[in-house]
């Protein structure tokens, strides 16, 4: 019997969520979740093809790195998540995807700007993009330097402000504070890029939306003075 099985069971939906949400294609993509007490987190095996995902099938790893439960290799892209979980101490889900109009912003190397009130849900600004990785990066240790591009990013920066980064040439990470959570920001993410584009078509030169229209949004559902939804 598994001492982990909530942990897996949650790491499970959320990878199943992001094809059902239409934001995976082939085995591009994975969402860990993780339990701070135990200072372990479950994620995807790597290459498995969602179908025949079962939550069994989740690999729980501790914060060094070694894994503690599992018979298959966790995702190649387990020490981004890693990274993350030890920067960005207040989340409690990480979620990689390469959804198409989000990854063509991280391609591109250009944040998502912020022209409406959709965006301003979720994040307090434009989704921010990385610098892009070094050789040296690249070649050494790269699934952890990925992680230190965007811990880099997040220098004085709020995670709970900005829950999503877009990777330069690669594509979008979000959390939050559950991997449910960092799944909704996941289709957020690639929603707002959807209705950025489209905003740019018709208005190439369409600036950030007002700054009180966004601290209306941003306020409303995130801080002390949140009054968006039902009291918890
Ligand atoms: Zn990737």
């Amino acid at each position: 019997m598994s001492t982990y099985l909530e942990l897996k069971r949650e790491a499970y939906e959320a990878n199943v969520a992001l094809p059902k949400h239409g934001l995976i294609n082939l085995t591009f993509g994975n969402a860990s979740a993780i339990d701070r007490a135990k200072a372990v987190f479950a994620i995807k095996p790597s290459g498995v093809d969602y179908a025949t995902l079962s939550p069994d099938d989740m690999v729980v790893v501790d914060l060094e790195g070694r894994t503690v439960e599992g018979s298959l290799r966790p995702s190649s892209d387990t020490p981004t998540h890693r990274r993350l979980f030890l920067a960005f101490e207040s989340i409690g889900g990480v979620v990689h995807t390469h959804s198409t109009r989000a990854t063509a912003f991280a391609q591109a190397g250009r944040p998502i700007p912020i022209f409406g009130t959709t965006h301003a849900d979720y994040f307090n600004g434009d989704v921010p993009v990385t610098r892009k990785m070094t050789a040296a990066e690249i070649a050494g240790a790269y699934e952890w330097e990925t992680g230190n591009v965007i811990v880099e990013r997040f220098a004085g920066i709020d995670p709970a402000d900005f829950p999503g980064v877009l990777v330069n040439r690669h594509a979008p990470f979000a959390w939050g504070p559950t991997v449910a959570k960092a799944v909704e920001t996941a289709v957020a993410i690639e929603c707002v890029a959807d209705m950025a584009l489209m905003s740019l078509a018709l208005a190439p030169d369409l600036g950030p939306i007002e700054p009180e229209l966004l601290a209306k949004h941003f306020k409303r559902k995130h801080g002390a003075g949140a009054y968006y939804g039902q009291a918890r």
